[in-house]
């Protein structure tokens, strides 16, 4: 039993709004235990959509269609969900009255054109959408599920978690529940990563995924099971694995923050951080200053374009660490390599005792560099002081 999501938008193909709706729809499905095979995106085209429905018919138990249930000639689904089952439109006067009562509710005019909005895939289940006007609908077919909802992101989500959850576990009988893990590292690649823990990667409950993300790699544990204990007590069993080999670079879970994670331990030292960063554009002091508070003591951003080593690095902080007067000074350069082919980053933390000091190349997208940056050397700062 498996589900598939139908977006339809042309500006969602033209690239103007972003398909947050199916992005919304997987995690909601996931935590009934229904997977998800495929997504598709389909433009305002009948043809185009019945071809799409046709194909999630052959290969899906269950599609959700998102978007294209509104009163204009441009709003395609219900012709083509009707089209792909074999079924007229049919009008219901039920929905109209419904229709009606909405646009009296709001004051506004109904159109002439809100009357297609009656008109369902004949023997379709309609589902009441009481934050807006086009109602939903539900159509089985031969032991298929067509679930059709609006476009509109609020209604979309009232609809699935009001209606569409309920009917699903309901109908489908689904009992497990599917529970996420995600253990965050920092200051090791992915490949890395991948080559201490690939082997778990390949097992199937929990299974192991990693995501990576400039300088940081998430790691994804993801257990199936009755109840969510058991769920839990699955995906603990996992995660001490994973942290028996890499530990020393996991730094947090879930929500946790890289910089967050530094606040506490700042924090609960009464120290204060300051920082100095060249060619990073302000991305670390940002971080600091919205994780740490009162905690951050400021610092400067600097477009000076000195070729700097990893002395004048070192000299950067204790000079920030001086005139700002905190306990740990951080000075992070971002800059060319001396062929002018690459990019790399140079970083010093300076405290009572002997500087710590990192180099390292970029070999990335260079767009991603002040993040890649900002997050090493902050992973730099959460080692040295976890290890205090
Ligand atoms: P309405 O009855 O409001 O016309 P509809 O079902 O016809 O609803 P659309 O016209 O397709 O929905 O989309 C309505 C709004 O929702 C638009 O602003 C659109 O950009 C946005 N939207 C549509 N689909 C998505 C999606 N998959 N993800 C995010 N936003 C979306
Ligand atoms: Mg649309």
């Amino acid at each position: 039993m498996h589900a598939e999501i139908i977006a339809t938008g042309s500006e969602l193909l033209l690239g103007e709004v972003v398909d947050t709706n199916s992005t919304f729809i997987a995690r909601q499905l996931r935590q009934i235990g229904l997977n998800l095979f495929y997504k598709t995106i389909v433009g305002d085209n009948e043809e185009r959509m019945i071809e799409a429905v046709k194909i999630a018919l052959n290969r899906s138990d269950v599609i959700i269609t998102t978007g294209g249930l509104g009163p204009t000639i441009d709003d395609v689904t219900r012709p083509a969900v009707a089209h792909a089952v074999g079924r007229e439109l049919e009008f219901r006067s039920d929905l109209m009255d419904q229709i009606a009562a909405r646009f009296k509710a709001y004051r506004s005019p109904m159109s002439e054109n809100n009357r297609r909005q009656a008109y369902v895939p004949a023997g379709a289940t309609s589902i009441e959408n009481p934050v807006g006007t086009a109602p939903a609908f539900i159509v089985e077919q031969a032991g298929k599920i067509i679930i059709s909802l609006p476009g509109v992101p609020r209604e979309m989500e009232y609809l699935i978690e009001h209606a569409v959850l309920p009917y699903l576990k309901r109908t489908l009988d689904l009992r497990d529940v599917i529970l996420i893990r995600t253990l965050h590292a920092a200051g090791l690649g992915e490949s890395r990563i991948d080559a201490v823990i690939g082997d778990l990667e390949t097992e199937s409950n929990p299974t192991v995924g990693l995501s990576a993300k400039a300088g940081q790699v998430d790691i994804r544990i993801t257990a199936r099971a009755a109840t969510p204990a058991e769920a839990e007590a699955l995906n603990a069993a996992m995660e001490q694995r994973v942290r028996d080999r890499l530990g020393a670079d996991i730094f947090g879970a879930d929500d946790d923050t890289l910089e967050g994670t530094i606040a506490a331990l700042v924090s609960s030292r009464h120290q204060t951080l300051a920082s100095v960063e060249v060619g990073t554009g302000g991305l670390l002091g940002g971080r600091l200053a919205d994780a740490l508070g009162a905690a951050f003591r400021g610092g400067w951003v600097s477009t000076d374009l000195t070729l700097h080593d990893l002395d004048s690095t070192i000299k950067l902080a204790q000079q920030v660490r001086q005139t700002q007067a905190s306990d740990l000074g951080l000075a992070v350069v971002l800059r060319d390599t001396p062929d002018g082919k690459g990019l790399k980053l140079l970083a010093a933390l300076v405290t009572e005792g002997q500087p710590q000091t990192m180099e390292r190349g970029f070999g990335g997208h260079t767009g991603l560099a002040p993040q890649w940056a900002s997050t090493l050397a902050l992973a730099r700062v959460w080692k040295y002081l976890s290890a205090r």
